[in-house]
């Protein structure tokens, strides 16, 4: 309210300056030249000059065009002069008026191209954060309800560092050009920082629905070419939505709220567009504390392992282990993985916990599996972020060399989540490994969204059917039905299946009726100990 009044005050003092310079420029003249004092009009004219100077600097489109007007008016009176008066001396002020007149408007030129160039994003030619500053307060202080839609491109980092800046800053291009025609004239649209885009969403039915169907846009294939490559790329794209004036109609909390919406929406892997409530407040807070608990651990050592025994269905015999992390803070509390890892898996956090794990691993069960236990399988959950990223296959190569740990019994579970990220890349990374004998599991099968005909492209050898398929299905024979469609499908791919989470006698009676492979769940053994489980693995 305060900034409207200040700016009120402001227009109308600039509106009563105009006036006075109005008449200053009109009347003088003409008072001059009755007066006979016509020798003076060269001054006066430089005198107009330096005041259109100062308010085209002090307010720039207003000030070019107020002196546009003002100088126009002299060059008018002259030329009244010249041609009904026949005062022939007063050419010359003519020619400098018209000089002065040709000055301010391409000074006005330069203005614009530069106040242009500042609000501008060079690389997508959309507003700055410069631009979405001021386009944010012009709209509050318009009035009108609007939405602030903040999107981020998640796995951008990922792509960017994976393929580099050319195919990085052609791909940020296409999904500009995506958000413009998607928005068209019904909003304003800013980029904000390297993948993050603000829209000011106008004229909107429901903004929600508006958003979902950009974000479905967003992450259709994107073919990015360079030098007659060309790469297929999915980003995967976050969504915040904040209402003005409904949830605050101060400029800062709306940027706040729309931000920490899509920061929610990120680190709930949310395919839709989270709307912002007060609540996200506390859990963005959460997550914050969790980031500096796991630098934490990293520098202290809160971490350690356990490994969750597979069985083979028929039979009950040993296959190995998943490794599974831990995290035990120094006063004893201990913190989910299922908390922890998805924090973790927005930094570089992630990376440095996946090859923590690897290497203990291999090192823990080395001896094991050279000595005793030749078929045994350790595997280890690796994020989408270390399995997208090139290189991976190299260092895992290494680690295998550094611990002598044979690769026919490390099994490396991915999640369909690295797809989106860089498939061509995760798929060369697989099959470098796998070539050395390194085996994949697909996690949590049945829990996302990306059709079979693109999870056939990966090469693994392992589906696992996730705990929420597996869930009632001692009940539920529609469930039942479909799990065993599940693992028919999966021997037809190749792989082999294992059902994971599996609770109960009754659950493993079902699934005692499918063909599937292998069980993993706490009907036959808890994730245990390392001593725990190498006594188990030594049986
Ligand atoms: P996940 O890879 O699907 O692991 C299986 C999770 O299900 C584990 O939870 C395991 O303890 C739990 N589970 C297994 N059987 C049963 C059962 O019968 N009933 C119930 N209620 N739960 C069962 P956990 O250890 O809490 O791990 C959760 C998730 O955290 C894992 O899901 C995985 O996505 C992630 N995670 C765990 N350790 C690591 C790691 O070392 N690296 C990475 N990148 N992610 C990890
Ligand atoms: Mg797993
Ligand atoms: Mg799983």
């Amino acid at each position: 309210m305060n900034r409207e009044i200040k700016n009120k005050t402001k227009r109308m003092i600039y509106l009563i300056l105009c006036i006075v310079l109005f008449f200053v420029f009109h009347f003088i003249p003409v008072f001059l030249n009755k007066a006979g004092l016509s020798q003076y009009s060269g001054i006066f004219s430089a005198f107009q000059y330096a005041c259109c100077l100062v308010l085209v600097v002090t307010n720039q489109k207003r000030g070019i065009i107020t002196s546009i007007i003002l100088l126009t008016i002299s060059a008018l009176n002259l030329v009244r002069t010249i041609f009904i008066m026949g005062a022939t001396n007063a050419v010359s002020g003519l020619s400098n008026q018209i000089f002065y007149l040709i000055t301010i408007i391409m000074l006005g030129d330069i203005f614009a191209k530069q106040e242009k160039a500042a609000v501008t994003d060079s690389l997508t030619e959309l507003f700055n954060r410069r631009g979405l500053h001021k386009k944010l307060r012009d709209s509050i202080e318009d009035n009108k309800p609007f939405y602030l839609v903040d999107i981020e491109l998640g796995n951008f980092k990922l792509l960017n560092d994976s393929f580099g800046h050319i195919y990085g800053d052609r791909l940020l291009k296409k999904a500009a050009e995506r958000i413009k025609s998607h928005i068209g004239d019904r909003g304003i649209i800013a980029r904000k920082s390297s993948a993050e885009f603000v829209v000011i969403l106008k004229d909107t039915e429901n903004a929600e629905k508006d958003v979902n169907k950009l974000l479905d846009e967003l992450k259709e294939k994107i073919v990015i070419s360079s030098e007659g490559d060309y790469l297929d790329c999915y980003v995967t794209a976050f969504a915040g939505i904040v209402s003005f004036p409904g949830d605050s109609d101060s400029y800062e909390n709306l940027l706040k709220y729309s931000d920490m919406a899509m920061v929610e929406a990120l680190h709930t892997n949310s395919q839709s567009a989270c709307v912002f409530k007060p609540e996200m407040e506390k859990s963005i807070k959460r997550r914050a504390e969790l980031e500096h608990l796991i630098k934490e651990g990293i520098e202290n050592n809160y971490f350690y392992l356990v490994y969750q025994p597979q069985y083979i269905l028929e039979g009950k015999k040993l296959r190995g282990f998943e490794t599974l992390i831990r995290m035990k803070l120094p006063g004893g509390t201990f913190v989910s993985p299922g908390e922890f890892i998805p924090v973790a898996e927005m930094s570089e956090q992630i990376i440095y916990i996946d090859d923590y794990v690897i290497q203990r691993a291999m090192k823990e069960f080395r001896d094991v599996v050279l000595n005793d236990k030749p078929d045994l399988i350790v595997s280890v959950n690796v994020s989408a972020r270390n399995i997208g990223a090139v290189g991976f296959a190299e260092k895992i190569k290494q680690f295998l060399r550094d611990t002598g740990y044979p690769a026919k019994n490390l099994e490396i579970e991915i999640t369909e989540y690295c797809m989106v990220s860089s498939l061509n890349t995760t798929i060369d990374n697989i099959n470098a490994l796998r070539s050395i004998g390194v085996q994949f599991a697909l996690d949590d099968f049945g829990t996302g969204y990306t059709s079979l005909n693109y999870l056939a492209k990966l090469p693994v050898n392992l589906l696992k059917i996730d705990k929420s398929l597996i869930d009632n299905i001692e009940t539920d024979r529609q469930k039942c039905e479909f799990v065993n469609a599940i693992i028919s499908m999966g021997h037809l791919m190749g792989c082999e299946v294992i059902s994971e989470g599996v609770e109960n006698e009754q659950q493993l009676s079902k699934l005692g009726d499918t063909n599937c492979d292998f069980i993993q769940g706490f009907v036959w053994g808890k994730p245990f100990d390392y001593e725990i489980a190498k006594s188990l693995a030594l049986v």
